[in-house]
């Protein structure tokens, strides 16, 4: 089925084929000029030293556990209102995911009181998700990561260019992750972003992206090695410069593109300030300049039924909706590390979030007609 308005909409012109076209034209097609000319890029806007590509953020996340030392029984805590990947990446590792809960309705993130609960001997790490782009507190989750001398990871899909405090999401902690993944605020089809201020982190992800081999063919066909050794265990999850130049284009567009999206949020906070309290807009008191990936809002006094009638009555309207997410613990796969935990805020938000359309082209006539179609579909 088409929608009326999608929940997404790619942020796309001539210019991204033109960009390909050229790429394929000059014959280099794997990993070289432009995927280097894409970090240098990426690691400039975002004010951090270092940036690595790779093939998407899944792999980024295991390149970063694995580079942070994540090893099997090691504990790592996260949250289970995430993407599956955040959490599947511990699993390659054979570690240990330690779940934890939101801070509450309003404030979708982790909890750092209730991170700071879970630590025990085992705990190696913390991975931290900026829903929507909106920051973590992340000034309480560095100094327990301080304390108890633990790694921080940030999981930063949904957060390119949001801030903290003046700094860039994904630079706060070790290190941070992004994907450009074809929905995501920078769309390449597939293809991810490493970033962190440690030389030695960035070293060994380049190493292990690409087989352990300490050169690649790029440097060798332009004349910089003649040979190789491989030095770790290594995998292939390098991005290519076909997507890369994708990227690049993307990144030009994307300050603007998120100025947009504000505007966007501001007609959203005013329309739907008629529904009273029938629903909550989580983040409602942020002032920070963020990514508004997606626009998340929690119907108060749900159940999981009435939620998806809800939905159900929107998409009849011509309006796609979402859920982000349903709770990772609850996962067949992962009920064995939730047997004795409760996450109390994360199971009643997965049963009443709906995830509204998000991207810079809506209009205010567009934002009107969404929220009279919720109005009515919460009747
Ligand atoms: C999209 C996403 C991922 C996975 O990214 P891929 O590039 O598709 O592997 C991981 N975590 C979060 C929070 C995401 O939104």
């Amino acid at each position: 089925m088409s929608y009326k308005i999608p929940l997404f909409d790619l942020n796309f012109s001539e210019l991204e084929g033109k960009a390909v076209v050229e790429t394929l034209k000059d014959g280099w097609i794997s990993t070289g000029p432009k995927c280097l000319a894409f970090e240098k890029q990426f690691a400039e806007m975002l004010d951090v030293k270092h940036a690595v590509s790779v093939a998407n953020c899944t792999t980024a996340l295991h390149l970063v556990y694995d580079v942070l030392g994540i090893t099997a029984g090691d504990e790592v805590i996260c949250p289970s209102l995430s993407f599956v990947a955040t959490v599947n990446a511990i699993r390659y590792l054979n570690a240990i995911p330690v779940f934890c809960d939101i801070v509450s309705e309003d404030n979708l993130n982790i909890d750092p009181e209730k991170v700071e609960k879970l630590i025990t001997a085992k705990t190696k790490a913390i991975v931290v998700m900026h829903f929507a782009g909106f920051p973590v507190d992340m000034d309480n989750i560095m100094s327990i990561a301080k304390r108890h001398s633990l790694k921080v990871i940030e999981d930063a899909c949904h957060g390119p260019l949001s801030e903290y405090k003046g700094k860039k999401l994904g630079t706060i902690g070790d290190a941070g992750c992004f994907s450009f993944f074809s929905n995501k605020n920078i769309s390449t089809g597939e293809g991810g972003m490493i970033v962190t201020n440690n030389k030695e982190v960035e070293s060994e992800i380049r190493l292990k992206r690409s087989h352990g081999m300490t050169s690649m063919s790029y440097q060798r066909a332009s004349g910089h090695s003649t040979e190789y050794d491989v030095v770790t265990v290594g995998y292939n999850y390098r991005m290519d410069d076909i997507h890369a130049s994708i990227g690049i284009v993307q990144l030009n567009k994307i300050q603007k593109d998120l100025e947009k999206r504000a505007v966007v949020r501001k007609y959203y906070l005013e329309e739907l300030g008629n529904l009273g309290n029938l629903i909550t807009i989580p983040f409602k008191k942020n002032t920070e300049f963020v990514s508004n990936y997606i626009f998340p809002i929690i119907i108060n006094n749900c159940t999981k039924t009435k939620r998806d009638e809800i939905r159900n009555k929107m998409h009849s309207f011509g309006i796609q909706t979402s859920v982000h997410y349903p709770a990772i613990h609850s996962f067949s796969i992962y009920k064995r590390f939730s047997q004795d935990i409760r996450l109390e805020i994360t199971e009643k938000v997965v049963n009443s979030e709906i995830t509204l359309p998000m991207y810079s082209k809506l209009t205010q006539k567009e934002i009107k007609y969404i929220s009279k179609c919720l109005q009515q579909s919460l009747k």
